[in-house]
């Protein structure tokens, strides 16, 4: 985060939004963006991320606060006037016309020549791998096509600022996958900055430079994907991103952000402890699936719990195995797939081993 502020392209100053003149479906939103990133807002639905992008967009009013595009405020500043493109789930071509047409159409808008026109129009064409495809129209189209022609058309009249609003929402998974690989290719290729909202966490992973988490019109935690999904700020975060294990307890000790937390049942497990934990405190363990281990194994370890198997089941490459804690808490692990894989009965008991740095104390 540059401490200049003159190096912030987007700014968003304590923007706030109700629909009714009661409720803030946004509260306080803050964020700086610099000149290329690829911000992604992430979170349920109904948390306020299409707002935001509304807000930016121009298509709704603030009701609070300030959002400025180099330096300028745009909160007045009218839709069109803000040069930003924009991808929506329902690609919104003109039906009527080609593709080569629905290309053309915000450069013709612009006023730009037309023997320019039908270069950028080709380049764009090649630039999505369908350079002989605009002679046809929309309705001729796959729907990974058509979405790669809206792409493009929110791309070709080169904006600085590109929106998307669960632009993928509607393809299946291995079309979502091959966009999300096409639109990374163009950010990279083309510098331009971008929006993006999704509720689907491993689209935002796999995309962005950093994550905004919302939850109820409030950022949880904004970070690059390796840090909130290693570092996840608190449980509504852990939860969300990736899968998480919650074993509540409470807060024995804690000493250079180590907590020690006794659980019902007996065990004692050492965690890394997250701010706002207290001594005496109620708090909730999160450890990923992936991060636990069944004993014996080679791995190194610094808890260990005793646990009854309850089941497990074959993921092809990975094997899900199901346990409870004495006090009833069912914990999910994830083991690759190896030959070695230990092989247990419904009432077995095993022992869970992992380590301090893997699992986070929050308080409750
Ligand atoms: P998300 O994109 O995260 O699903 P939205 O920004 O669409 O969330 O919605 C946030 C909240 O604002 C929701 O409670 C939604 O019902 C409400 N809302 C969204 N658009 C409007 C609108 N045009 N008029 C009134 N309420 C709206
Ligand atoms: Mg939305």
């Amino acid at each position: 985060m540059p401490s200049d502020t003159s190096e912030v392209f987007l700014k968003f100053n304590n923007v706030k939004k109700s629909y009714d003149q009661k409720s803030l479906v946004v509260k306080d939103f803050s964020l700086d963006v610099e000149k290329g990133e690829f911000i992604t807002l992430l979170g349920p639905s109904g948390s306020g991320k299409s707002t935001v992008l509304m807000m930016l967009a121009g298509f709704e009013g603030v009701t609070g606060g300030d959002i400025s595009i180099a330096g300028q405020s745009v909160t007045r500043t009218a839709p069109y006037k803000r040069n930003i493109g924009m991808v929506f789930q329902n690609y919104a071509l003109f039906p009527h016309m080609t593709i080569a047409e629905n290309l053309a159409y915000p450069l013709q808008v612009r006023k730009m020549p037309k023997a320019d026109v039908k270069e950028r129009v080709n380049e764009y064409l090649n630039l999505i791998e369908m350079g002989d495809f605009g002679g046809r129209y929309p309705g001729q189209l796959s729907g990974g096509q058509r979405q790669r022609v809206a792409l493009a058309r929110a791309l070709i009249f080169e904006p600085t600022l590109i929106l998307m609003d669960e632009p993928l929402g509607a393809l299946d998974k291995k079309l979502r996958e091959q966009m999300q690989y096409e639109i990374t290719r163009l950010h990279q290729k083309l510098g331009f900055t971008v929006i993006y909202v999704t509720h689907d966490q491993t689209e935002a992973l796999s995309m962005s430079s950093r994550i905004a988490v919302f939850n109820d019109g409030v950022v949880q935690q904004c970070a690059a994907p390796a840090e909130l999904y290693e570092r996840p700020a608190n449980a509504f975060v852990a939860d969300f991103i990736g899968e998480n294990n919650f074993i509540p307890g409470k807060v024995v000790k804690i000493a250079q952000d180590q907590a020690t937390v006794a659980v019902s049942g007996g065990a004692t497990i050492t965690a890394v402890a997250s701010e706002g934990l207290r001594e005496g405190g109620d708090c909730v363990i999160s450890v990923r699936p992936e991060k636990l281990f069944i004993q014996p194994t080679s791995h190194a370890y610094d808890n260990e719990v005793k646990a009854e198997h309850v089941t497990h089941y074959y993921v092809g490459d990975f094997i899900r195995y199901y346990f409870k804690f004495a006090n009833g808490t069912e914990i999910n692990i994830k083991v690759l797939n190896d030959l070695a894989a230990p092989d247990f009965k419904e009432g077995d008991e095993g022992t869970l081993v992992w380590l301090t740095k893997d699992c986070i104390a929050f308080p409750t």
